[in-house]
């Protein structure tokens, strides 16, 4: 019986390890930055050798750690030279901050649909979305596998666009070779607790290769300051915020990026192993990895498909929610994610903004940007179908393993195969949620 009818669940003790996995090695980290970080002064060592660690990983040459992914891709935008009303291409399927850092410079994100196989941007739409006023496009590495990025670099070539990697959901993935964090002109990466490569609390990187706009970057983290040398001369040079980072937050992040070769394998491991487990189960669709990237299954999204148990009487919305519920039931966190895409939310559809509907109405922006969700297909059906596993509550990072994995597949055969009345009663009875 189902665990949600009352059943015996198929996960009962502590068999899946939350996210992050705390090492004796991180606890001496932080413990070693407490101790060395007083007298308070910026920035500390421990923040300068994350800075080194994640320039060493990814190969850019200019780092600096910010205090979340948000506003390491703010500095990017501002390192742009986006200016407002500029327009900036973002993916209609990504988390809020790759859209809200473009707002930030008082600019205007515009929507490009998904692509359906990979989550990620669909590049053939990129172009038609292209005006005078385009100045950057945002790629998203989303869930964990890296966008198409050969094909975001000719576009944005030929346009003379900058090329900004949102690389909150990928460290430690690879495209053809080369590391997620790298893949752009400039790369926004987050360190929050629940991400790949994680601070625990809160954090972010942001890379570069070029030397003035990591010092356009800078500005931003610190009171639109300049830092030349030693000391501070406390003369803001444009808008700028408080970015930094904190310092045990640092010494974590520092600490797991030692360990994130070894921790993107099992992730990768992991995946396909779980992949391979699910197969010819019905009614899902697992996530397929294009030849010459890796996956590291921050999220790990199915796509439900009630159509292949030959249930053309559930919608399905039902369908998905009645799944979620017995899933969780059965002890394994599964999750919509998000409802609906990003220009679909509420900012979008009011165009509030600042207030006085600024960006769109503060006269730099064209006029006439609108977001209507129909213009993204694609996107909207993903949220409709999307379940994720992954993040902190059911990870594909280590300790869990392929028994781990296992253990995940089980849960799903029991409810698709095994259990499969059970679970069609539960969706034709409601509660129905959100389409
Ligand atoms: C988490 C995330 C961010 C924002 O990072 P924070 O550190 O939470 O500010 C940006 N983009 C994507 C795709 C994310 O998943």
């Amino acid at each position: 019986m189902l665990a949600v009818d009352g059943g015996r669940p198929v996960i009962t003790d502590d068999a899946v390890a939350p996210w992050p996995h705390i090492t004796d090695d991180d606890r001496k980290a932080v413990l070693h930055a407490l101790d060395r970080a007083t007298p308070w002064h910026w920035p500390m060592d421990t923040v300068r050798e994350l800075e080194a660690a994640w320039a060493e990983f990814t190969g850019m040459p200019y780092v600096l750690a910010a205090n979340s992914g948000t506003a390491a891709l703010h500095m990017a935008i501002a390192a742009a030279g986006v200016e407002p009303g500029d327009e900036v291409l973002v993916p209609a399927d990504t988390f809020l901050a790759s859209a809200s850092c473009v707002l930030q410079a008082n600019a205007v994100p515009v929507f490009v649909d998904t692509d359906l196989a990979t989550f990620n941007v669909d590049p053939r739409l990129v172009e038609e979305r292209i005006t005078d006023r385009t100045r950057a496009i945002i790629a998203v590495d989303l869930n964990g596998l890296p966008a198409d990025h050969d094909a975001l670099r000719r576009i944005a070539d030929r346009h003379g666009l900058a090329l900004i990697e949102d690389a909150a959901q990928a460290h430690g993935a690879t495209y053809h070779g080369r590391p997620v964090g790298s893949l752009g002109t400039m790369s926004g990466a987050s360190l929050n607790g629940s991400k790949c490569l994680s601070a625990l609390g809160e954090g972010g990187l942001f890379a570069t290769r070029d030397a003035e706009e990591f010092r356009l970057a800078r500005r931003v983290l610190m009171f639109g300051e300049e830092l030349p040398g030693q000391g501070r001369d406390y003369n803001a040079r444009i808008m700028g915020w408080n970015y930094r980072i904190d310092v045990l937050a640092a010494a974590f992040a520092r600490s797991q990026l030692t360990r994130l070769p070894a921790m993107s394998r099992a992730r990768r491991e992991n995946g396909a192993a779980l992949t391979a487990a699910l197969d010819g189960i019905p009614g899902i669709r697992p996530p397929v990895v294009p030849e010459g990237l890796t996956h590291v299954y921050f999220f790990y999204p199915l796509l439900v498909q009630p159509e292949e148990l030959g249930l053309d009487d559930v919608p399905v919305a039902a369908f998905r929610d009645a799944l979620e519920r017995a899933v969780n039931a059965e002890g394994l966190g599964i999750m919509r994610w998000q409802p609906r895409p990003v220009p679909a939310q509420t900012l979008f559809q009011e165009r509030r903004g600042y207030g006085r509907g600024c960006p769109w109405s503060c006269g730099h922006a064209r006029p006439g940007h609108t977001y209507t969700p129909e213009e993204y297909p694609v996107a909207e059906e993903i949220c409709r179908r999307r379940l994720v596993l992954g993040q902190s509550f059911s990870s594909l990072g280590p300790p869990n393993d392929t028994r781990t994995m296992q253990l995940f597949a089980d849960v799903f055969h029991k409810v698709l195969v095994e259990e499969r009345d059970g679970l069609v009663a539960l969706a034709r009875s409601g509660p129905h949620g959100a389409p």
